[in-house]
């Protein structure tokens, strides 16, 4: 394909179609992609960039065994679970076997809202309780029930009244009350456990624990929501539940699961499923399609076979040490937990500067957080040893070409 200028119609299009509600564009200069091969994003115009953002195409982009696994199923017959057919057993067993013997049963979906969603009505209808708990800066999904627990989307108006919040390092005894006060208990409570988007946190295994604890005993179940934190994004376990030393009692999997491909999951336990036995049935018309099953299981296949998690903590811990030597006043913190990495500036005016900076240098980055001041590094599983300085330089030199010096 030859290279080409930029589109201009497609921004004013987009704007036109897709209305006003929907998310901006990235980078005060959004790229128009073209494809993308491992770490690296191609636009129309032939420039590469290092993604050193996107957690979807966690084994890289475009991995060549997971765009056949699709393609060599897509030809042979794409249809639904109420069919006999091994893809999406076989991906429910093996997704089984990587859990602890309680988190025996898989329920297939189409995104991480989807997930949640389900996990979330499977909280209510066995506890028969109505009040959520989530991080005071969370986001968990599009849909209404999970939006009521997603306070990043609320844009500082109070949230609903069944849900009340914690900050992640806190003890949650403070919103459990504010639910009883209000009328509710605790149907369950839900965190992702690298917090992305209340800044990125490696968070206190015995503090989780105790969150876990807290939410039982005041009768609320727990939803370890994996979509940013699993599919070895801490790069110490395949799943980062692991790393806390409890048994959640639903982990919700979607964005990494296929590698771009939609598939998601609700991995729980057959006796809350079995609750719901005569009350409500379960399909999704998409859910554990024979072609989003080859999708998942070729991921865990690369998962396994290229080694991933020892790759995460290897460049883990060189991107963290590259990290700690740039030496720039804006810098508040530098923190992380496997390839999810926070560098905290002190401004969110900065923040973008930094990123739209390295944008035009070739890196692409986001920001989170809520003061938007944290720099949020989250590449693809396939970043490697050798890709780090090209990340660091270009910050080191975006950091050097924005106004040093204290918050103005
Ligand atoms: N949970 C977490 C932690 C997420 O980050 C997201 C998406 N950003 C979701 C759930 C929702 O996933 P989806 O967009 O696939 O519905």
């Amino acid at each position: 394909e030859g290279a080409r200028a930029p589109d201009p119609s497609l921004q004013p299009r987009r704007a036109q179609a897709f209305g006003p509600a929907v998310d901006p564009l990235f980078y005060a200069e959004p790229i128009e992609v073209l494809r993308a091969e491992g770490v690296w994003i191609t636009d129309t115009a032939g420039r590469t960039y290092l993604d050193a953002y996107n957690n979807v195409p966690c084994v890289g982009h475009a991995h060549p065994r997971v765009t056949t696994a699709i393609a060599r199923q897509s030809r042979r017959i794409n249809t639904h679970t109420r069919y006999l057919h091994p893809n999406a057993i076989e991906l429910s067993e093996r997704l089984i076997a990587t859990c602890p013997p309680e988190l025996d049963t898989v329920l297939l979906v189409n995104s991480g809202s989807e997930a949640n969603d389900l996990a979330w009505r499977m909280a209510t209808a066995v506890t028969g309780n109505r009040g959520g708990l989530c991080t005071d800066f969370a986001y968990h999904g599009i849909t209404e029930a999970i939006a009521a627990l997603s306070p990043e989307g609320w844009f500082g108006a109070p949230g609903p009244d069944h849900v009340a919040t914690w900050a992640p390092h806190e003890a949650l005894d403070a919103a459990i009350e504010t639910l009883h006060a209000r009328g509710h208990a605790p149907a369950a409570a839900i965190l992702d456990g690298v917090v992305t988007s209340d800044g990125i946190h490696d968070l206190d295994p015995a503090h989780v624990r105790g969150l876990v604890q807290r939410t039982r005993a005041s009768g609320g179940l727990w939803i370890a929501d994996e979509v940013q934190s699993g599919h070895g994004r801490t790069g110490s376990h395949l799943w980062c539940f692991e790393r806390f030393g409890i048994v959640p009692d639903f982990v919700t999997l979607g964005k990494p699961m296929g590698n771009g491909h939609p598939v998601a999951a609700v991995i729980t336990r057959s006796e809350i499923v079995a609750q719901l036995v005569g009350r409500t049935t379960l399909f999704s018309t998409f859910g554990g399609n024979p072609v989003s099953a080859a999708a998942a299981l070729a991921v865990l296949d690369v998962l396994e076979d290229e080694r991933v998690l020892d790759r995460v903590q290897r460049t883990s811990k060189a991107l963290l040490d590259a990290l700690e030597v740039i030496d720039h006043p804006a810098i508040a913190e530098v923190r992380g937990v496997g390839l999810a990495v926070a560098v905290e500036l002190d401004t969110e005016a900065r923040a973008k500067a930094v990123r739209d900076e390295m944008r035009r240098l070739g890196v692409l980055i986001g920001t989170t957080g809520r003061g938007g001041n944290v720099l949020k590094i989250r590449p693809p599983l396939a970043l490697d040893e050798p890709h780090v300085p090209t990340l660091t330089d270009a910050l080191a030199r975006a950091l050097a070409s924005i106004q040093g010096g204290p918050r103005s």
